[in-house]
């Protein structure tokens, strides 16, 4: 599991910044590419929660296919989502039982 710092990632939101609305609007797949893993993603249009604005874009994850609101570029496995890459955050300690302090 690598931790989330090592792990390259692209949101939905840093790709719709990186294009005109239009052309965001237009674009059914995109060419993601860092250090030399390249993978080309799907965009799908699908309702969130709450779905007040109507769908929104997410990408299909290659790994498992779920939509995914942030792809990262993890060693062996190419672009996957959080559940297929599986990163974590530093601040997540040994959540394990400890043994009490002695009295
Ligand atoms: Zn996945």
């Amino acid at each position: 599991m690598p931790y989330r710092d090592a792990v390259s990632r692209i949101s939905i939101a840093h790709l719709r910044a990186q294009f005109a609305p239009r052309v965001f609007r237009a674009l059914t797949s995109t060419t993601l590419s860092v250090n030399g893993v390249v993978a080309e993603v799907t965009l799908v249009d699908d309702v969130g929660a709450g779905f007040v604005r109507g769908p929104r874009r997410w990408f299909a994850c290659p790994g498992c296919g779920r939509r995914a609101n942030v792809l990262g570029a993890v060693e062996g496995l190419g672009w996957v989502c959080t559940h297929c890459g599986r990163w974590r955050s530093r601040n997540r300690g040994d959540r394990g039982l400890k043994e009490p302090p002695p009295i």
